[in-house]
């Protein structure tokens, strides 16, 4: 989220300061999955509406940066196929499948949210367990993300008017005189970005009067990384939680758990063992498929569970961008726009829902 709005306020020419604790991408988004998996297509509303724009946006503004940099992010729209374990769920799926036509249109481009008998790729997908046959939604992309911050990492290296101090922790904030202290010293400034991941939430909430709960918490996930010898196109696969994404490289990425409760932040366990067990006894090609990496991170989830976005009600110069929890990357891009025109006091060109904004989460809970 940070590091895309960096992107933004370089393009604007704003003068920057992009602080990080760590090293740049190495928080929750330095992990392993990348999926971009749309909501789904019915009861349609702004934040779907604001998501599915953002989902295809990203595509271009990936091309654009990839460009700039000469690196790849492993993006690629693969689409995602689920599953349908009873055949009732087929006839909620048929009704999805209207709602896409509906609603997932950009202009004269079309995404689809198809019911199949059998998965459209063979070798993939174990058609056991899908007596209502399989939806197949062409919305759906992934990125690598690694490769996406490293690209975003490399373009923000090079660009005018922004000054990156990598291992350096804001410590205290003081949004009213503009002034922040870190680690490396007191930095002096107009407007504020809050881009802190789950630690957004105790940075905002210390600025927040009347609060009866925190503005959000982190949610442990836990994924893993074969090695596979499988198309890069294949589509997601996605069934209760689980998600199998096959990436460039011979990479598949397994995950995730969600965890609301956890005493070691970043180590890996018997839990995502069994997700591992789960994916390969669904995709018939990875059962002999080594595992090359294990890794946990933590997602920001905001209170009111939709991402936190805007001014600060009781300071100006104050802005959040974070709670992106389970769906940051194909929003971030966006999010971060408003956030870096938020505080360049300029208009933002796209609706951005209600249940996004600070305030809101503010008032849910100071209940
Ligand atoms: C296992 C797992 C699987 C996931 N899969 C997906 C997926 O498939 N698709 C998807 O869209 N999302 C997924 N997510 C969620 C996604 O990774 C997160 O929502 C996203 O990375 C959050 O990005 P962020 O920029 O808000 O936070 P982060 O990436 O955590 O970045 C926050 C940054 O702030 C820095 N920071 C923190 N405190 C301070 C401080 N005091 N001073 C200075 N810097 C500070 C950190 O060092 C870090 O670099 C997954 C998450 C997990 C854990």
């Amino acid at each position: 989220m940070g590091l895309w709005a960096a992107v933004h306020a370089a393009r604007l020419g704003i003068d920057t300061v992009l602080i990080d604790a760590g090293e740049l991408g190495q928080g929750a988004s330095g992990g392993l999955l990348g999926a971009l998996m749309p909501h789904m297509p019915d009861k349609w509303n702004p934040k779907k509406q604001f998501q599915f724009d953002a989902l295809v946006s990203l595509e271009s503004e990936i091309a654009a940066l990839e460009a700039e940099t000469g690196l790849s992010a492993g993006y690629r729209r693969s689409g995602r196929l689920i599953p349908l374990p009873k055949p009732h769920l087929r006839t909620i799926a048929l009704g999805h499948s209207e709602d896409a036509e509906q609603h997932w249109q950009a202009g004269e481009r079309r995404f689809h949210w198809h019911v199949l008998d059998r998965p459209p790729v063979s070798g993939w997908l174990e058609a056991a367990d899908s007596e209502g046959g399989f939806v197949h939604d062409t919305l759906a992309a992934r990125v690598a993300p690694r490769s996406l911050t490293s690209v975003l990492a490399a373009f923000l290296r090079k660009a005018m008017h922004v000054r990156i101090m990598e291992n350096v922790a804001l410590e205290s904030l003081d949004p009213d005189a503009g002034r922040a202290r870190t680690s490396a010293g007191t930095i002096l400034f107009d407007r504020c970005i809050i881009a802190a991941g789950h630690q957004s939430f105790p940075l905002l909430g210390e600025q927040t009067s009347g609060l009866a709960k925190p503005l959000g918490q982190a949610v442990k996930g836990q994924a893993a990384l074969l090695k596979a010898d499988v198309d890069p196109d294949l589509p997601t696969i996605f069934r209760d939680g689980l998600y199998v994404v096959a990436h460039e490289g011979e990479h598949v990425a397994i995950g995730s758990t969600s965890e609301n409760r956890f005493d070691e932040p970043f180590s890996t366990d018997a839990q995502l063992d069994a997700l591992l067990d789960a994916a390969r006894a669904l995709v018939p090609s990875l059962r002999d498929a080594p595992v090359i990496e294990r890794w946990a991170g933590l997602r920001p989830k905001a209170i009111d569970r939709d991402p936190m976005l805007g001014r600060h009600p009781e300071h100006e110069r104050l802005i959040a961008l974070t709670g992106g929890f389970k769906v940051s990357f194909g929003l971030a891009h966006r999010l971060a726009q408003a956030a870096v025109l938020i505080a360049a006091g300029d208009e933002v060109p796209f609706e951005l829902p209600d249940s996004f904004l600070l305030s809101g989460h503010i008032r849910v809970a100071s209940r």
